[in-house]
């Protein structure tokens, strides 16, 4: 077995069809008509453009007009004035046009490459899939024509790119296995997208697989398993026929609302980690953003971020949204997350230390750039602020009065913003749970953060295998924590939602709809199970389960139980 990064869900079996990288080898040459050499070099261009054009047209169709942007974007590349302008000037001093566009292709390889961001580095990734087409091109190499593979054809490559993706026809491709490659590469967004299992970054395949050989890849785990037995086979045949019943039951919810079964409409929206996320919170259907948490602006960076930076990102997701809502999460650090610039000192308890809200009321001007970003964002869509690890009132009021001393200075400055925006906060400390009915007179909405809050009640480091037997959401102590929090919100008419993990557990689902929970917010993969699940539940079915799961003494019964009945 070979193990690889699992980006694209599901199980493909078929046979391999090795795509070798061509040898765009030349001997550069030294030209003396230059004027013949910039027009071979100008027809290779537009050649490239047409290709392009017509790659997009297919990805439009298969894939979507998102999707087909991303090779339209290869236009620009090529077509950028600089780089064109630059090329005119390497072979007008003689060198051929393959030379003259390789060095600079190059140029912004290596540039793009350095970056920080995934986002630029990607950028690499596509001048190198421009370069070599237009290589191809003036040296008259014909590419493998993947429009032409045979059904169950697993497509395998040192690198996939968005121009070998978009000659894919969907009902022959079963599979996608790459040398390199990971999660965000635009060629796996793609396979998504296209709903093809793809692996990626798979050591060496590229010299241990064979043409022609039997492969069977799993793109959930990440696995990979060249020339399978019949046994191994049978077994993984019967796991894909499984997962495509399910992925088709799923469908079914696609575009609807979620409602439980007795009508009653819930906010299903997504957790993200960067700007980008938001397209795949709609790509999964999800109704919004429950929570950004924005610690990877910060954790992608040499230094803190720029209010303007901030700004751009928060914006970027808003947009993307079109005013769905989209609640942002104040810097979250500390605890597991360290960013080195931010010069947090060792401590005993990271996990009780100086972290989150405790960290940022501390340090105004970083959480004030913060807030300025965020509120300077709302101008352009359904954005909240969210305040995390809230334990007492004071720092909610705290946190509050900087929002308000960011908003006069932005008012001063004629800066728009929203001036409703609305202020939470996250319950995820035990302290917040049993404060709840205070801070929900402070707090325009809830949160509930499971993950730390099982932490906090149980005294149990979800990280520390000796007391993982402890960690568990089904904790009595944790139910109850989690009841009191979403009642008193009820009683004082502030929405609660839930975006730890386990608002995204069946288990779980019959009594968050009991208790009164109204927005769950999930990874963008599960939302239309939980809109499944939730849409099997009435107020009354979930009560009468919530009352008896509520009445046991142990985890145990607890879970025994819910795993009956759900
Ligand atoms: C949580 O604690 O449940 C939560 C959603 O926050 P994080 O996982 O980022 O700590
Ligand atoms: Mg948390």
């Amino acid at each position: 077995m070979i193990k690889g990064i699992g980006v694209s869900g599901g199980v493909g079996i078929g046979k391999i069809l090795l795509i070798e990288e061509h040898s765009l080898t030349y001997t550069p040459v030294t030209v003396t008509d230059t004027e013949a050499e910039t027009q071979r070099f100008r027809e290779a261009v537009e050649k490239f453009c047409e290709n392009t054009i017509q790659q997009a047209e297919a990805l439009k169709v298969s894939a979507g007009e998102k999707e087909a942007e991303i090779m339209l974007g290869h236009i620009s590349i090529v077509k950028d004035p600089f780089l064109l302008g630059e090329v005119d000037k390497l072979i007008a001093g003689g060198q051929c046009a393959e030379a003259a566009f390789e060095s600079m292709c190059d140029m912004f390889i290596s540039i793009f490459s350095a970056a920080d961001d995934d986002v630029t580095k990607q950028r690499a990734a596509d001048v190198r899939d421009v370069k070599s087409g237009v290589l191809s091109i003036l040296l008259g190499i014909s590419e493998v024509k993947i429009s032409d593979a045979p059904k169950g054809t697993v497509l395998c490559a040192k690198e996939l790119t968005p121009s070998m993706i978009a000659e894919i026809n969907k009902e022959n491709i079963v599979g996608i296995l790459t040398e390199t490659g990971s999660t965000t590469s635009h060629s796996a967004i793609l396979a998504r997208v296209l709903e093809i299992p793809a692996v990626m970054s798979a050591a060496d395949i590229m010299s241990t697989a064979k043409n022609g050989e039997m492969v069977i890849i799993d793109g959930t785990k990440g696995e990979t398993i060249l020339s399978p037995d019949e046994s191994q086979i049978q077994f993984y045949a019967a796991k894909r026929e499984k997962l495509l019943q399910e992925r088709r039951e799923l469908e079914k919810f696609r575009g609807k609302p979620t409602i439980s079964a007795d009508g009653t409409a819930y906010e299903l929206v997504c957790n993200i980690g960067k700007p980008d996320d938001a397209a795949k919170a709609i790509d999964f259907d999800g109704e919004g953003v429950g929570l950004f948490r924005t610690e990877f602006l910060f954790m992608d960076h040499t230094s803190a971020p720029s209010e303007e930076e901030q700004f751009k990102a928060y914006q970027k997701a808003a947009i993307i949204l079109k005013n769905k809502p989209l609640i942002i999460r104040t810097l979250d650090i500390g605890g597991d997350k360290d960013i080195p610039y931010l010069g947090l000192a060792k401590e005993e308890n990271p996990f009780m230390g100086f972290r989150a809200i405790r960290y940022c009321l501390k340090h105004r001007d970083l959480f004030k750039t913060q807030l300025r970003a965020i509120l300077r964002a709302s101008a352009f869509g359904k954005i909240s602020i969210m305040f995390p690890l809230i334990t007492c009132v004071e720092e909610v009021r705290e946190g509050k009065a900087l929002v308000e001393e960011c908003k006069e200075e932005l008012r001063t400055e004629h800066i728009a913003f929203d001036e409703n925006i609305k202020v939470g906060i996250m319950t995820e400390t035990a302290a917040s749970g049993i404060i709840a009915d205070l801070l929900a007179q402070e707090s325009d909405f809830f949160s509930i953060g499971t993950n730390d809050l099982t932490g906090y009640t149980m005294a149990a480091d979800r990280g520390n295998s000796d007391v993982s037997y402890l960690y568990s959401v089904l904790q009595p102590s944790v139910l109850r924590m989690i009841k009191a929090i979403i009642e008193a919100g009820c009683r004082h008419n502030i929405p609660v939602g839930m975006c730890g993990e386990a608002a995204a557990d069946p288990l779980m689902i019959p009594l968050l709809i009991s208790f009164g929970l109204t927005e769950f917010s999930v990874s963008a993969p599960s939302v239309l199970r939980v809109r499944k699940c939730i849409s099997a539940w009435t107020k009354e079915k979930a009560d009468a389960v919530a009352q008896k799961a509520m009445n046991f003494a142990t985890q145990k019964e607890v879970k025994e139980y819910l795993s009956e009945v759900c």
